[in-house]
């Protein structure tokens, strides 16, 4: 058993740190026994920072904003303690009339949606009370006998939400809790007057929780419009939590990339490190390309951007998770809210245009205190985005020598990268060896530097996390 000291902010804002260290476990939150149950029987035992943080604030009615990305165990922070408040109106009757909408969750994808329904019908499904999701893309049929027949927790992307409405298939008037999760990615993705529209038809008196991987100056009207005296609770963001993460950046030419990127899995296999990872790229044309050419020097890579159906994604998403594709190649958008656990390695391809998106995208590596190296290939035109990167991160990156890669110039970047005869007969017998030897992470080896600019970056944007570090707390996670 893990002993924290949980730093909860009051309603005020004012962190309370001198709270006396006690132990939390899950049976401290006083949650009914059938939900107490479907957690035990998830493996949960620990809570995490978030939701060690945010479950008494959502039980005790108040309106939250929460700075937590996916992967902190944020899910799990909003939908127990939802279940718990709306319980007293479960019911085993039949009558869609005794199943109203009580609770609704927002979220920017259909991916991000069904791991959230996945998660509220596990939680959930000791008792009578009902959840589905509703997301664009599919035919609306199957979602309208659902809706009919009535659901407590409705998880919904906001377009497909109002098409539903429209046609007076979901009604929003017995809404007690409304969620907007990765509320920042919603704005981006332009979902504000949709946003506006549904929340309007829900009854101003309810609660209101924002889930946001960053406070925006956006994020705040948001609030303001919308949420009353919220507690904001948060967590250390993925770039503090740097000490589980080893990053690294290589400067390397666009043309030689690709290239790089063999080589590195090639480096991982002789190192027996699994190949699994997750390669990011700016644009879905890039995307799709890398994926083919990877392909083509026999690396199984998918790709999964938004020119993908809704089946196409599900599919590469499964085959990934099954391990049937080694490389998923996703831009920012498509890869947003997708539960990958344990993914040992990230790659950028290019550098994101903005840099809270490196954090994001980092932020698929290292999570629940697991090990994980994330590499960046950056071009040299790329250098400003990397400053852009640092800043923000408050830390100079780890810049490592390109290793000696043989490449003849008359081939194309999209051709197969060159055996191992060609490249020993350039380069000397110590190169041959591991071209691209990355030393195996090991916990406590990060260096000081990094590990000393994570603590300060901390104390200066007043981030609260639970103590010990979230790597430690987070040692009994569940893994999948
Ligand atoms: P989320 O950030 O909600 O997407 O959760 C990330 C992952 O952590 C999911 O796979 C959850 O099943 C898992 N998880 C959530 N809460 C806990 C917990 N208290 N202990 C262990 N695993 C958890």
């Amino acid at each position: 058993m893990t002993n924290i000291v949980p730093e909860i902010n009051t309603p005020t804002g004012v962190a309370n740190t001198t709270a006396p260290e006690v132990t939390i476990t899950f049976a401290d939150f006083g949650l009914d026994p059938l939900i107490q149950k479907a957690v035990s029987e998830q493996g949960y035992t620990i809570p995490t920072p978030i939701q060690a943080q945010s479950i008494p604030h959502v039980l005790a009615g108040t309106d939250l904003m929460g700075a937590a990305q996916t992967g902190t165990g944020k899910t799990a922070a909003f939908v127990l303690p939802i279940i718990q408040k709306i319980l007293r109106h479960a019911s085993s009757s039949a009558s869609p009339a005794r199943h109203p909408i009580r609770a609704l969750v927002l979220t920017p994808t259909r991916e991000l949606a069904v791991q959230v329904s996945e998660n509220a019908a596990n939680y959930s499904r000791h008792t009578d009370l009902r959840a589905a999701v509703v997301y664009g893309g599919v035919d609306m049929k199957e979602q309208v006998a659902i809706l009919r027949n009535g659901v407590e927790i409705l998880i919904a992307t906001p377009g497909r939400l109002l098409d539903h409405i429209g046609s007076k298939v979901a009604n929003l008037s017995q809404v007690e809790i409304l969620v907007l999760d990765e509320a920042d990615r919603m704005l981006d993705m332009g979902f504000l007057p949709d946003l506006q529209r549904i929340i309007n038809l829900i009854p101003a008196q309810r609660q209101t929780l924002l889930f946001s991987a960053t406070f925006s100056p956006e994020i705040k009207k948001l609030a303001q419009s919308y949420l009353r005296t919220p507690v904001t609770v948060e967590v250390a963001r993925q770039n503090a939590a740097a000490d589980t993460v080893k990053q690294v950046v290589h400067m390397v030419s666009s043309a030689d990339k690709q290239n790089a990127i063999v080589k590195v899995l090639e480096s991982r296999t002789r190192q027996g490190l699994s190949r699994q990872c997750i390669i990011f790229t700016n644009s879905r044309l890039g995307c799709a390309r890398l994926s083919r050419a990877l392909e083509r020097d026999g690396i199984k890579a998918g790709a999964i951007h938004g020119d993908k159906s809704q089946g196409e994604r599900t599919l590469t998403l499964d085959a990934f998770k099954s391990g049937a594709i080694e490389a998923l190649v996703a831009t920012d958008v498509a890869a947003r809210g997708l539960d990958i656990p344990d993914m040992p390695l990230v790659i950028n391809h290019e550098l994101p245009f903005n840099a809270e998106d490196f954090i994001h995208r980092i932020g698929r590596t290292g999570r629940a205190g697991s090990k994980g190296d994330a590499i960046a290939l950056v071009d040299g035109s790329e250098k400003r985005l990397l400053d852009d990167i640092e800043k923000l991160m408050k830390r100079k990156l780890d810049v490592q020598p390109l290793p000696d890669i043989y490449i003849p110039s008359s081939k194309p970047s999209s051709s197969r990268a060159p055996s191992e005869k060609s490249y020993t007969a350039r380069v000397s017998p110590s190169k041959v060896a591991d071209p691209f030897f990355y030393m195996p992470y090991e916990a406590g080896a990060a260096p000081q530097s990094s590990a000393s600019a994570a603590k300060s970056e901390e104390k200066k944007v007043g981030i609260v996390s639970a103590k010990p570090a979230v790597g430690a707390l987070l040692g009994g996670f569940k893994k999948k």
